[in-house]
């Protein structure tokens, strides 16, 4: 006789009516929870979700396409929640164990439909059945020891995990349901006696049965009835519970996968027709976030990764990302849910009460909390989009308003003559569009670059590297003007427009297709903020091209010495090119050649290098703020730059040059803060 069992073995025909009457009372429940959200999520504005279902089944699956690859690969391939050690592995070891468990009950009820219409279509038998039994019974034990993982650590209380009452329900309940469902197979087998492989296939049952032996038959029928309805309700109970707790990210987290804005370092313009239609810039209540938005604040599960990633929070500045979105998701609840405002709360307005302005303004748009979201919430839009309406309202102030106003006047934040944006490059001579206009490559140079004398140093390292291998290229010189990043950044996003325009006209004029920069907010801007008004470029980092320059033998390196002066060097990886761009191995690669006087180059990575880098504290425009002397961004980075012993802290952006000396100065630190270009210049002696 083939190996199988009945779905609803032992179980009365009275129970299996009253289980499905449950089913459709747990089901409405479920149904409700999920509704209300989704009606809170709907009071947002539209994100042409309905336009991915137009067209022929080509063009449907071409939009569709991204997002569902999203879900393949970071929602059941859990791609975003590795790389957190111990508790990433346990989530997927429960998240598999979950997963295996709803896919086996959903087969053994479809099972039980098949068999009730013919007998001929019960697949729950024979091989099937025993890989089935072996297969759920292990995946079961993954999904515990997950569980009792979670439980452990969730006693420990991580600071930055939430914690809620409803978590330790969740976390029972996942382990109760597990527990009986063993039990409830060991009963099974006790009644059945089933024997030879059917009795073995389930290893764990198989071992609980044993426990049951001195059961009578009739006992263990019993037992194993009031396990049935014990587990039966549990997992009612769990599953009508889903959309009330923090397993809600179970519904949303995929959802939040699918419909996200996949691009870090790139942001959705604002038209002056927008905000004559709506009379408003940016974000000034919960219903101007769009749809997306307000759905992705309820796929957090308050897993805290971004605020442990978050610099800001790391230096007690009163912002953490994890806060904005809950407490972003939490002023949705009260202000779009049906029960509030039939009750008639008072409703707290979104800036001031629900987000002060000095959360928003902490903020370093550095994009390390977008890119560690295990489901692809994104505070830094969320931070950014409320930004915009603040500078709209004229809500900003002291220094960062001053370097706003300077670059309205004089297109840089240091307010400085476009006639003198070029005098840094006067004794090198470095052509200008005008004069050499078939150049190979145009160099923007940047305010940095042009006007503080530090980085001036560095335009003239890329310059004097550009002439030592005979690169034709060419300045825009006093022609250039700031890009508008930090404008943009900021959230003054018609600066940055009107900015960024005038740049893509002149760049236009020279007819201009490939640009190399030394500034990664430059980079950045041009690479990705021009493209959206017109201007496609090729943007390359000078150490992409530096790289390029010594690999094709175009730059000349002198064979090493092998003495070289033995310092120790580290680098540290700027946000918007390492994070945003995933440009970390042409500097380092840079770094090997101009280290390469010794015959044995001492480099030292930070503890966080590359894709996981810390901010220096300058983006997003906080450049131009004040910063408390008492714990500055710089220092924590200067001082993880130091531990790691190097005399040189090598950097590739202007902004984290002027923060990293400021931080080593700050720590009392020996070590010297250089430019990878300059640390070249000073291997080849130019
Ligand atoms: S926003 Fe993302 S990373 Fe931050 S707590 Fe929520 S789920 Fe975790
Ligand atoms: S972008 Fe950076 S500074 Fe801003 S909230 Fe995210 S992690 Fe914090």
């Amino acid at each position: 006789m083939q190996p199988t069992r009945e779905t609803f073995g032992n179980i009365p025909h009275s129970s299996q009516i009253i289980f499905y009457l449950l089913t459709v009372v747990t089901m409405a429940v479920f149904g409700y929870g999920v509704w209300r959200r989704f009606k809170m999520w709907r009071q947002g504005t539209p994100v042409g979700i309905k336009e991915l279902i137009v067209g022929n089944a080509q063009q449907i699956f071409a939009k569709l396409r991204p997002g569902l690859g999203r879900l393949l690969v970071e929602g059941l391939g859990q791609k975003r929640v590795r790389g957190r050690g111990l508790p990433s592995y346990a989530h997927i070891v429960m998240f598999a164990g979950f997963m295996m468990l709803f896919l086996g009950t959903t087969l053994l009820e479809i099972d039980h439909l098949s068999a009730g219409i013919s007998d001929a279509l019960k697949f729950h038998k024979g091989t099937y059945y025993v890989i089935y039994e072996f297969t759920l019974d292990i995946f079961g034990l993954l999904f515990l020891a997950g569980c009792i993982f979670f439980l452990w650590r969730r006693t420990r209380r991580p600071s930055s995990i939430g914690h809620k009452a409803t978590d330790w329900y969740v976390l029972g309940s996942f382990i109760a349901i597990g527990i009986t469902g063993y039990l409830l197979e060991g009963l099974r087998l006790a009644w059945q006696q089933p024997t030879g492989i059917a009795a073995h296939c389930s290893p764990v049952g198989f071992l609980i049965a044993k426990s049951f032996s001195g059961l009578s038959n009739d006992s263990a029928r019993g037992a194993h009835l009031g396990v049935w309805w014990l587990h039966a309700l549990l997992v009612f109970a769990f599953i009508a519970a889903i959309p009330y707790t923090r397993l809600l990210h179970m519904i949303v987290g995929p959802i939040n996968l699918f419909l996200a804005q996949p691009v870090l370092g790139k942001l959705v313009p604002v038209s002056m027709e927008e905000v004559e239609k709506t009379e408003r810039i940016g974000i000034s209540a919960i219903t101007h976030f769009n749809q997306q938005q307000l759905t992705s604040l309820d796929a957090c599960m308050e897993c805290g990764r971004c605020e442990e990633a978050c610099p800001a929070f790391a230096t007690d500045k009163p912002l953490s990302p994890k806060r904005v979105v809950q407490d972003l998701k939490g002023l949705m609840t009260l202000s779009l849910g049906t029960r509030t405002k039939t009750a008639g709360f008072p409703i707290p307005g979104l800036h001031n009460d629900t987000i002060r302005p000095e959360t928003l303004w902490s903020c370093t748009g550095c994009s390390a909390c977008v890119k560690v979201c295990p489901v692809r919430i994104d505070p830094l839009t969320l931070i950014t989009d409320m930004r915009r309406n603040r500078v709209g309202e004229g809500e900003l102030s002291g220094t960062a308003a001053t370097a706003l106003r300077r670059m309205q006047s004089s297109s840089n934040p240091w307010g400085l003559p476009a006639a003198e944006r070029a005098n840094w490059s006067e004794e090198l001579g470095a052509p200008t569009a005008k004069d050499n206009p078939n150049f190979e490559v145009l160099y923007w140079v940047g305010c940095a670059g042009s006007y503080d004398r530090r980085a001036q140093r560095v335009a003239r390292s890329v310059v004097k590297l550009l002439k030592s291998a005979g690169v034709n290229f060419a300045i825009l010189g006093r022609e250039e003007k700031c890009t508008g990043e930090s404008a943009r950044r900021l959230g003054d996003e018609f600066l940055f427009q009107e900015l960024a325009q005038a740049n893509i006209a002149t760049l236009a004029k020279y007819n201009v297709r490939k640009i190399l920069a030394h500034c990664p907010h430059c980079l950045n801007s041009l690479l990705k903020d021009y493209s959206q008004f017109g201007g496609e470029y090729e943007v390359i980092h000078h150490t992409q091209f530096i790289s390029d320059l010594i690999q094709t033998g175009r730059l000349k390196i002198p064979a090493s010495d092998g003495q070289g002066n033995g310092d120790a060097v580290t680098y540290h990886d700027p946000c918007y090119l390492a994070r945003v761009n995933g440009i970390h191995e042409a500097p380092r690669d840079v770094l090997r050649t101009a280290l390469g006087a010794t015959s044995k180059p001492d480099f030292r990575e930070m503890l966080r290098s590359r894709e996981k880098t810390f901010c220096c504290g300058a983006g997003g425009g906080r450049m131009w703020m004040e910063e408390e002397p008492k714990k500055r961004v710089s220092t924590v980075r200067a001082k993880e730059a130091l531990e790691t012993g190097a005399k040189t802290v090598a950097v590739g952006c202007p902004f984290c040059l002027t923060m990293m000396t400021d931080g080593v100065a700050a720590q009392n630190g020996e070590a010297r803060v250089m430019d990878v270009a300059e640390l070249l210049v000073e291997r080849l002696k130019i």
